[in-house]
Protein backbone atom coordinates (compact mmCIF):
# COMPACT_ATOMS: atom_id res chain seq x y z
CA UNK A 1 0.00 0.00 0.00
CA UNK A 2 1.54 3.48 -1.67
CA UNK A 3 1.43 6.34 0.39
CA UNK A 4 0.27 9.95 -0.55
CA UNK A 5 0.25 13.23 0.64
CA UNK A 6 -3.23 14.85 1.86
CA UNK A 7 -4.87 18.30 3.41
CA UNK A 8 -6.62 16.43 6.72
CA UNK A 9 -8.67 18.53 9.13
CA UNK A 10 -8.51 17.74 13.09
CA UNK A 11 -10.98 18.82 15.20
CA UNK A 12 -9.62 21.34 17.89
CA UNK A 13 -10.92 21.19 21.51
CA UNK A 14 -13.67 23.80 20.84
CA UNK A 15 -14.85 25.02 17.71
CA UNK A 16 -13.32 24.53 13.96
CA UNK A 17 -9.94 23.44 14.03
CA UNK A 18 -6.62 22.67 12.02
CA UNK A 19 -5.69 21.45 8.37
CA UNK A 20 -2.08 19.84 8.51
CA UNK A 21 -0.37 18.08 5.43
CA UNK A 22 0.29 14.24 6.03
CA UNK A 23 1.54 11.34 4.28
CA UNK A 24 -1.66 8.67 4.32
CA UNK A 25 -2.25 5.44 2.87
CA UNK A 26 -3.81 5.44 -0.60
CA UNK A 27 -7.31 4.61 -0.57
CA UNK A 28 -8.21 1.35 -1.83
CA UNK A 29 -11.65 0.57 -3.15
CA UNK A 30 -13.47 -1.94 -0.80
CA UNK A 31 -17.17 -1.70 -2.67
CA UNK A 32 -17.92 -3.13 -5.71
CA UNK A 33 -19.40 0.26 -7.64
CA UNK A 34 -16.63 1.90 -6.05
CA UNK A 35 -14.01 4.38 -8.38
CA UNK A 36 -10.21 5.38 -7.76
CA UNK A 37 -9.79 8.42 -8.72
CA UNK A 38 -6.43 10.62 -9.42
CA UNK A 39 -6.93 13.91 -8.91
CA UNK A 40 -5.62 16.36 -10.74
CA UNK A 41 -7.30 19.49 -9.89
CA UNK A 42 -9.72 20.75 -6.74
CA UNK A 43 -10.84 24.13 -5.84
CA UNK A 44 -10.17 26.01 -2.42
CA UNK A 45 -13.59 26.90 -1.13
CA UNK A 46 -15.19 29.49 1.08
CA UNK A 47 -16.92 26.65 2.93
CA UNK A 48 -13.06 24.97 3.49
CA UNK A 49 -12.06 28.38 5.31
CA UNK A 50 -15.48 28.42 7.18
CA UNK A 51 -14.43 24.47 8.68
CA UNK A 52 -11.18 26.08 9.97
CA UNK A 53 -12.93 28.94 12.10
CA UNK A 54 -15.63 26.95 13.10
CA UNK A 55 -18.63 27.97 11.22
CA UNK A 56 -19.45 25.07 9.37
CA UNK A 57 -19.43 21.11 10.76
CA UNK A 58 -16.69 18.43 9.53
CA UNK A 59 -15.87 15.10 10.70
CA UNK A 60 -12.36 14.86 11.97
CA UNK A 61 -9.16 13.25 10.45
CA UNK A 62 -10.97 13.31 6.94
CA UNK A 63 -9.17 14.96 4.21
CA UNK A 64 -10.71 18.26 2.91
CA UNK A 65 -11.61 19.35 -0.43
CA UNK A 66 -15.13 19.59 -2.14
CA UNK A 67 -14.54 20.62 -6.12
CA UNK A 68 -12.98 18.27 -8.21
CA UNK A 69 -12.10 16.53 -11.08
CA UNK A 70 -9.20 13.57 -12.18
CA UNK A 71 -8.75 10.25 -14.05
CA UNK A 72 -9.77 7.14 -13.41
CA UNK A 73 -7.29 4.87 -12.09
CA UNK A 74 -9.38 1.50 -10.93
CA UNK A 75 -13.29 0.06 -10.89
CA UNK A 76 -15.49 -1.52 -9.08
CA UNK A 77 -16.33 -5.20 -10.56
CA UNK A 78 -19.98 -3.37 -10.77
CA UNK A 79 -18.82 -0.26 -11.98
CA UNK A 80 -19.69 -0.95 -16.19
CA UNK A 81 -19.85 2.13 -17.76
CA UNK A 82 -16.36 4.19 -16.78
CA UNK A 83 -12.74 2.37 -18.20
CA UNK A 84 -9.68 3.36 -16.84
CA UNK A 85 -8.14 7.05 -18.11
CA UNK A 86 -11.53 8.22 -18.41
CA UNK A 87 -11.87 11.90 -17.02
CA UNK A 88 -14.38 12.62 -14.14
CA UNK A 89 -15.93 15.00 -11.86
CA UNK A 90 -17.25 14.50 -8.50
CA UNK A 91 -20.22 15.20 -7.16
CA UNK A 92 -19.30 15.74 -3.49
CA UNK A 93 -23.18 15.92 -1.59
CA UNK A 94 -23.87 12.08 -1.71
CA UNK A 95 -27.94 11.33 -1.51
CA UNK A 96 -29.71 8.55 -0.11
CA UNK A 97 -32.16 7.81 -2.21
CA UNK A 98 -34.73 7.12 0.04
CA UNK A 99 -35.95 9.89 2.41
CA UNK A 100 -38.56 11.29 1.29
CA UNK A 101 -37.08 14.49 -0.55
CA UNK A 102 -34.91 11.59 -2.63
CA UNK A 103 -38.32 9.93 -3.46
CA UNK A 104 -40.08 13.14 -4.40
CA UNK A 105 -37.33 14.06 -6.55
CA UNK A 106 -35.55 16.45 -4.77
CA UNK A 107 -32.09 14.82 -4.52
CA UNK A 108 -30.10 17.35 -3.76
CA UNK A 109 -32.19 18.46 -0.80
CA UNK A 110 -31.53 15.19 0.56
CA UNK A 111 -31.99 14.64 4.08
CA UNK A 112 -28.92 13.25 4.90
CA UNK A 113 -26.55 15.30 3.46
CA UNK A 114 -26.64 17.60 6.25
CA UNK A 115 -25.76 14.61 8.81
CA UNK A 116 -22.63 14.01 7.11
CA UNK A 117 -22.20 12.36 3.56
CA UNK A 118 -20.17 15.55 1.43
CA UNK A 119 -16.66 13.96 0.61
CA UNK A 120 -14.24 16.56 1.12
CA UNK A 121 -16.54 17.50 4.52
CA UNK A 122 -17.57 14.25 6.05
CA UNK A 123 -15.98 11.83 3.89
CA UNK A 124 -12.21 11.17 2.55
CA UNK A 125 -12.35 14.55 -0.65
CA UNK A 126 -9.61 16.29 -2.88
CA UNK A 127 -7.01 17.52 -1.09
CA UNK A 128 -4.89 14.73 -1.95
CA UNK A 129 -3.58 12.47 -4.99
CA UNK A 130 -6.39 10.15 -4.82
CA UNK A 131 -9.92 9.48 -3.68
CA UNK A 132 -12.43 6.28 -3.70
CA UNK A 133 -15.87 7.25 -4.65
CA UNK A 134 -19.15 5.61 -5.76
CA UNK A 135 -19.62 5.39 -9.25
CA UNK A 136 -22.98 7.75 -8.68
CA UNK A 137 -20.94 10.40 -7.27
CA UNK A 138 -18.92 10.91 -10.43
CA UNK A 139 -19.93 12.66 -13.87
CA UNK A 140 -17.69 11.35 -16.65
CA UNK A 141 -16.31 14.36 -18.41
CA UNK A 142 -15.71 14.96 -22.73
CA UNK A 143 -11.69 13.74 -23.76
CA UNK A 144 -10.94 17.09 -24.58
CA UNK A 145 -12.03 18.73 -21.46
CA UNK A 146 -9.16 20.92 -19.05
CA UNK A 147 -9.00 19.11 -15.79
CA UNK A 148 -8.21 22.24 -13.92
CA UNK A 149 -10.81 24.36 -15.14
CA UNK A 150 -13.19 20.79 -14.37
CA UNK A 151 -12.96 21.74 -10.82
CA UNK A 152 -15.23 24.95 -11.46
CA UNK A 153 -17.29 22.56 -12.32
CA UNK A 154 -18.96 21.95 -8.88
CA UNK A 155 -19.63 25.74 -7.75
CA UNK A 156 -20.97 26.20 -11.67
CA UNK A 157 -23.53 23.92 -11.01
CA UNK A 158 -24.86 26.06 -8.11
CA UNK A 159 -24.74 28.86 -10.34
CA UNK A 160 -26.64 27.21 -13.10
CA UNK A 161 -29.24 26.47 -10.68
CA UNK A 162 -29.52 29.84 -9.42
CA UNK A 163 -29.62 30.97 -12.72
CA UNK A 164 -32.36 28.85 -13.92
CA UNK A 165 -34.09 29.89 -10.40
CA UNK A 166 -33.95 33.69 -10.78
CA UNK A 167 -36.01 33.48 -14.87
CA UNK A 168 -33.78 36.12 -15.84
CA UNK A 169 -35.23 37.83 -18.56
CA UNK A 170 -34.13 40.55 -21.34
CA UNK A 171 -35.81 43.23 -20.29
CA UNK A 172 -34.76 42.65 -15.97
CA UNK A 173 -32.20 44.62 -13.97
CA UNK A 174 -30.69 42.47 -11.88
CA UNK A 175 -28.39 42.69 -8.95
CA UNK A 176 -26.30 40.64 -7.48
CA UNK A 177 -25.19 41.32 -3.36
CA UNK A 178 -21.60 40.15 -2.70
CA UNK A 179 -18.95 38.96 -5.05
CA UNK A 180 -16.87 37.01 -3.46
CA UNK A 181 -16.43 33.52 -5.56
CA UNK A 182 -19.99 32.26 -5.64
CA UNK A 183 -20.96 35.99 -6.68
CA UNK A 184 -19.09 36.43 -9.30
CA UNK A 185 -19.13 32.78 -10.98
CA UNK A 186 -23.26 33.89 -10.74
CA UNK A 187 -22.34 36.52 -12.54
CA UNK A 188 -20.38 34.79 -15.42
CA UNK A 189 -23.48 33.22 -15.60
CA UNK A 190 -26.07 35.55 -16.10
CA UNK A 191 -23.48 37.72 -18.44
CA UNK A 192 -24.17 34.51 -20.94
CA UNK A 193 -27.94 36.17 -21.78
CA UNK A 194 -29.23 39.04 -22.68
CA UNK A 195 -30.58 41.14 -19.47
CA UNK A 196 -30.82 44.86 -19.28
CA UNK A 197 -28.33 45.83 -16.32
CA UNK A 198 -26.13 44.25 -14.19
CA UNK A 199 -25.49 45.84 -11.18
CA UNK A 200 -23.36 44.66 -8.25
CA UNK A 201 -23.24 45.31 -4.52
CA UNK A 202 -20.16 44.58 -2.35
CA UNK A 203 -17.69 46.68 -0.06
CA UNK A 204 -14.20 45.63 -1.44
CA UNK A 205 -12.28 47.14 -3.67
CA UNK A 206 -10.36 44.52 -5.53
CA UNK A 207 -13.83 42.27 -5.54
CA UNK A 208 -15.71 45.14 -6.90
CA UNK A 209 -13.41 45.50 -9.60
CA UNK A 210 -13.27 41.85 -10.14
CA UNK A 211 -16.99 42.33 -10.70
CA UNK A 212 -16.81 44.69 -13.00
CA UNK A 213 -14.13 43.14 -14.93
CA UNK A 214 -15.89 40.18 -15.08
CA UNK A 215 -18.91 42.09 -17.12
CA UNK A 216 -21.04 44.35 -14.51
CA UNK A 217 -22.32 47.57 -15.64
CA UNK A 218 -22.71 49.65 -12.37
CA UNK A 219 -21.14 48.95 -8.84
CA UNK A 220 -22.27 50.14 -5.62
CA UNK A 221 -20.25 50.42 -2.46
CA UNK A 222 -22.86 50.26 0.32
CA UNK A 223 -19.96 51.56 2.60
CA UNK A 224 -19.81 54.98 0.73
CA UNK A 225 -23.25 54.67 -1.09
CA UNK A 226 -26.67 54.87 -0.11
CA UNK A 227 -28.06 51.84 -1.81
CA UNK A 228 -31.41 52.26 -2.67
CA UNK A 229 -30.69 56.19 -4.31
CA UNK A 230 -28.68 54.23 -6.00
CA UNK A 231 -30.21 51.53 -7.54
CA UNK A 232 -33.35 53.75 -8.51
CA UNK A 233 -31.11 56.40 -10.16
CA UNK A 234 -29.61 53.33 -12.14
CA UNK A 235 -32.62 51.66 -12.89
CA UNK A 236 -34.67 55.05 -13.67
CA UNK A 237 -36.52 54.20 -10.56
CA UNK A 238 -37.73 51.22 -11.43
CA UNK A 239 -35.61 49.03 -9.10
CA UNK A 240 -34.51 45.47 -9.89
CA UNK A 241 -36.62 42.52 -11.09
CA UNK A 242 -34.04 40.19 -9.61
CA UNK A 243 -31.93 40.49 -6.65
CA UNK A 244 -29.14 37.46 -6.17
CA UNK A 245 -28.07 37.88 -1.96
CA UNK A 246 -24.57 35.84 -2.47
CA UNK A 247 -23.92 36.96 1.03
CA UNK A 248 -27.08 35.73 2.92
CA UNK A 249 -26.73 37.93 6.17
CA UNK A 250 -29.73 40.08 8.01
CA UNK A 251 -28.54 43.63 6.45
CA UNK A 252 -28.07 41.86 2.82
CA UNK A 253 -31.84 40.41 3.15
CA UNK A 254 -32.90 43.37 4.19
CA UNK A 255 -31.39 45.56 1.53
CA UNK A 256 -33.13 43.26 -1.09
CA UNK A 257 -36.19 44.23 0.24
CA UNK A 258 -35.73 47.79 -0.08
CA UNK A 259 -34.94 47.89 -3.82
CA UNK A 260 -36.86 44.90 -4.75
CA UNK A 261 -39.42 46.02 -8.16
CA UNK A 262 -42.82 44.95 -8.78
CA UNK A 263 -43.18 40.70 -9.39
CA UNK A 264 -39.20 40.45 -8.76
CA UNK A 265 -37.81 37.47 -7.81
CA UNK A 266 -35.78 37.42 -4.64
CA UNK A 267 -33.06 34.29 -4.94
CA UNK A 268 -31.45 34.13 -1.04
CA UNK A 269 -27.90 31.87 -2.52
CA UNK A 270 -25.55 32.50 0.76
CA UNK A 271 -25.93 30.91 3.47
CA UNK A 272 -25.32 32.01 7.31
CA UNK A 273 -27.03 29.94 9.93
CA UNK A 274 -27.33 32.79 12.19
CA UNK A 275 -28.83 35.44 10.08
CA UNK A 276 -32.69 36.61 10.81
CA UNK A 277 -34.55 39.08 9.06
CA UNK A 278 -37.27 41.76 9.05
CA UNK A 279 -40.31 41.63 6.16
CA UNK A 280 -43.56 42.74 5.77
CA UNK A 281 -45.17 40.18 3.96
CA UNK A 282 -47.46 42.67 2.96
CA UNK A 283 -44.33 44.01 0.52
CA UNK A 284 -44.57 40.45 -0.98
CA UNK A 285 -48.65 40.42 -1.97
CA UNK A 286 -49.24 43.78 -3.26
CA UNK A 287 -46.36 43.33 -5.71
CA UNK A 288 -46.13 39.71 -6.61
CA UNK A 289 -42.71 39.39 -5.64
CA UNK A 290 -40.77 35.95 -5.18
CA UNK A 291 -38.52 34.83 -2.34
CA UNK A 292 -36.49 31.88 -3.54
CA UNK A 293 -33.71 29.71 -1.83
CA UNK A 294 -30.99 28.64 -4.47
CA UNK A 295 -29.70 25.60 -2.85
CA UNK A 296 -26.30 23.35 -4.54
CA UNK A 297 -26.87 22.00 -7.97
CA UNK A 298 -28.85 19.31 -9.30
CA UNK A 299 -27.50 16.36 -11.28
CA UNK A 300 -29.21 18.54 -14.73
CA UNK A 301 -27.29 21.66 -13.48
CA UNK A 302 -24.19 19.35 -13.36
CA UNK A 303 -24.65 18.36 -16.89
CA UNK A 304 -24.92 22.03 -18.03
CA UNK A 305 -22.22 23.14 -16.07
CA UNK A 306 -19.85 20.75 -17.73
CA UNK A 307 -20.72 21.75 -21.25
CA UNK A 308 -20.35 25.38 -19.92
CA UNK A 309 -16.73 23.93 -18.93
CA UNK A 310 -16.05 21.86 -22.28
CA UNK A 311 -17.45 24.22 -24.60
CA UNK A 312 -15.49 27.12 -23.02
CA UNK A 313 -18.03 29.54 -22.90
CA UNK A 314 -17.46 30.23 -19.41
CA UNK A 315 -14.21 32.30 -19.23
CA UNK A 316 -12.37 29.99 -16.68
CA UNK A 317 -9.24 32.23 -16.70
CA UNK A 318 -11.01 35.26 -14.95
CA UNK A 319 -12.39 33.26 -12.40
CA UNK A 320 -9.16 31.05 -11.44
CA UNK A 321 -6.91 33.27 -9.58
CA UNK A 322 -4.20 30.93 -8.81
CA UNK A 323 -3.29 27.39 -9.11
CA UNK A 324 -0.79 25.96 -6.82
CA UNK A 325 0.88 23.17 -5.40
CA UNK A 326 -1.00 21.12 -2.29
CA UNK A 327 2.20 21.50 -0.66
CA UNK A 328 1.67 25.26 -1.05
CA UNK A 329 -2.48 24.75 0.48
CA UNK A 330 -1.52 26.22 3.83
CA UNK A 331 1.09 28.62 2.89
CA UNK A 332 -0.20 30.34 -0.10
CA UNK A 333 -3.47 28.93 -0.31
CA UNK A 334 -5.31 29.97 3.15
CA UNK A 335 -3.23 32.77 3.05
CA UNK A 336 -4.42 34.48 -0.11
CA UNK A 337 -7.98 33.61 0.56
CA UNK A 338 -7.99 35.73 3.95
CA UNK A 339 -7.02 38.60 2.09
CA UNK A 340 -9.69 38.01 -0.60
CA UNK A 341 -7.80 39.07 -3.01
CA UNK A 342 -9.25 36.02 -5.25
CA UNK A 343 -11.44 34.37 -7.06
CA UNK A 344 -10.34 30.32 -6.79
CA UNK A 345 -7.66 28.82 -5.93
CA UNK A 346 -6.93 25.70 -7.40
CA UNK A 347 -4.66 23.13 -5.90
CA UNK A 348 -2.76 20.25 -7.45
CA UNK A 349 -1.41 17.32 -6.11
ZN1 LIG B 1 -17.56 24.70 -2.26
ZN1 LIG C 1 -32.11 11.31 0.56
Amino acid sequence: MGKMLAAVFHKGDKQGGDIKLEEVDIPQITKSDQVLVEIKACGMCGTDLKILEGGHPANDNTILGHEFAGIVRKVGESVQDLDIGDKVAADPNEKCGYCINCRRGLSSLCEYMASGTTFGIFQDGGFAKYCVLPRSALFKLPENIDLTAASLIEPLSCAVHCHNLADVKESDNVVIIGAGPMGLIIESVIRMHPIKRLICIEIDEWRGQKALELGADFLINPESQDVKSEIMRITNDAGVDVIIDAVGISQTFEMATKIWAAGARFICFGQDYRAEAKIKPNDIVRYQRKILGSYIGYAEDFLDAIELIANKKIDVDKLITKVIRLEDLLKTGFNLMKTRKCVKIITTP
